[in-house]
């Protein structure tokens, strides 16, 4: 596998960098917690700083790029390489038709290892946690941040692994959740404390972490908030009817959410279309389709029919609501995906092959869900 990737790279500058010229370290810390925790990397003029902390002090280290450059580099106190690209990000698109294979895994909340058992065990990674998975679509459903302690490992894999599944022709799909979009506007309501330590020894905000200028953040805000694969669409909480009165498409409402991830607080208040993407009815928060929820009027088993007939799907695949396990409702159109990954030790998949639908989990458990 890494021969076909390396091919991608013949184009580009690979630099290894195991130690650099420009280093600095200071907040030494006496505490006995040890905090080592990154690396995030932040773009500037001809140079990428990479800041991590390490053994609770903070590191910055300056490399210079020249032009678009692809690079690799490994950090004492951490595991593997980190590799980066300072090619302009790309917006992928959001619609993809004659998909034969896809799995959906949703609401990981920093649960690294858990989510790591889910796709080896499925052959979507191999033991090396490598793409494996060919042509095959992972859809990654939100809320990837918050609760838990392996968030930057979450993201660090999920960066490598789309680059790696692109090599196949594969494709990673990584939507916005609720969560992605707090971090990024500072609501530290989940956070756990380990990155706001770490933002303290780096004297920023946690939100500073994916600022604009940072890999993290340029990444994330290329995402959509909704994909369609085939005829079905993914979301990560739903699609309230309301959305369908302000007449965009979703293309349009994907450009919406990111251009105003950054946009004042009172902006999206007094703003009625974005107050409503943003808030608890909109597409990252929406718990209609479920009966046990206090936060959005429970919709009809028709009016959901008639909504997704009318965007043109006939199914739509959910997170954010937590169930006990993977169980259609609707007649089928409505399928939840978010089993309780952010327990640890708990959660299922969603797998689509050869025109049918599986639930499956991180042992060989597979079960056939739809029937014609
Ligand atoms: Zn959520």
């Amino acid at each position: 596998m890494w021969k076909k990737r390396f091919l991608v790279f013949t184009f580009s500058t690979v630099i290894f960098l195991s130690c650099f010229a420009q280093e600095i370290q200071f907040n030494k810390a006496d505490s006995t917690s040890k905090l080592t925790e990154g690396p995030y990397i932040f773009w500037g003029n001809e140079k990428a700083t990479i800041k991590y902390i390490l053994n609770d002090s903070y590191v910055s280290q300056d490399i210079v790029v020249r032009g678009e450059e692809i690079f690799s580099f490994n950090l004492e106190g951490f595991d593997g390489d980190f590799e980066i690209s300072s090619y302009p990000v790309t917006i992928n698109p959001s619609t993809y038709t004659d998909v034969t294979k896809f799995f959906v895994i949703s609401d990981i909340h920093g649960q690294y290892d858990r989510m790591i058992e889910i796709l080896k065990n499925n052959r979507i990674i191999d033991a090396n946690l490598d793409w494996a998975w060919g042509e095959g679509h992972l859809i990654i459903l939100g809320d990837v941040f918050d609760r838990g302690d392996k968030v930057t490992e979450c993201l660090w894999f999920i960066h490598k692994l789309e680059m790696q599944a692109e090599d196949w022709k594969g494709k990673v799909h990584f939507l916005l959740g609720n969560h992605e979009v707090m971090v990024l506007q500072n609501n530290l309501s989940y956070v756990h404390d380990k990155y706001k330590k770490t933002a303290e020894l780096m004297q920023m905000k946690v939100s500073d972490l994916y600022s604009q200028n940072s890999e993290f953040g340029r990444w994330l805000r290329t995402k959509h908030t909704i994909i369609k694969l085939n005829d079905v669409f993914f979301v990560h909480a739903g699609i309230n009817p309301r959305l369908t009165y302000y007449n965009y498409s979703f293309e349009a409402i994907n450009n919406i959410v990111r251009n105003n991830i950054d946009a004042t607080k009172d902006k999206i208040k007094y703003n009625e279309l974005l107050n409503f993407l943003f808030g608890s009815d909109g597409p990252l928060w929406y718990r209609g389709y479920f009966e046990d929820t206090k936060t959005s009027a429970q919709i009809k088993q028709d009016q959901l029919l008639q909504l997704l007939s009318d965007m043109g799907v006939n199914k739509i695949v959910v997170g954010h609501t937590t169930q006990d396990f993977i169980n259609p409702f609707f007649k089928d159109s409505v399928i939840p995906v978010d089993t309780g990954i952010k327990s640890g030790n708990k959660g299922e998949a969603l797998l689509y092959e050869n025109g049918i639908y599986y639930r499956v989990k991180a042992n060989s458990y597979k079960e056939q869900l739809i029937f014609p």
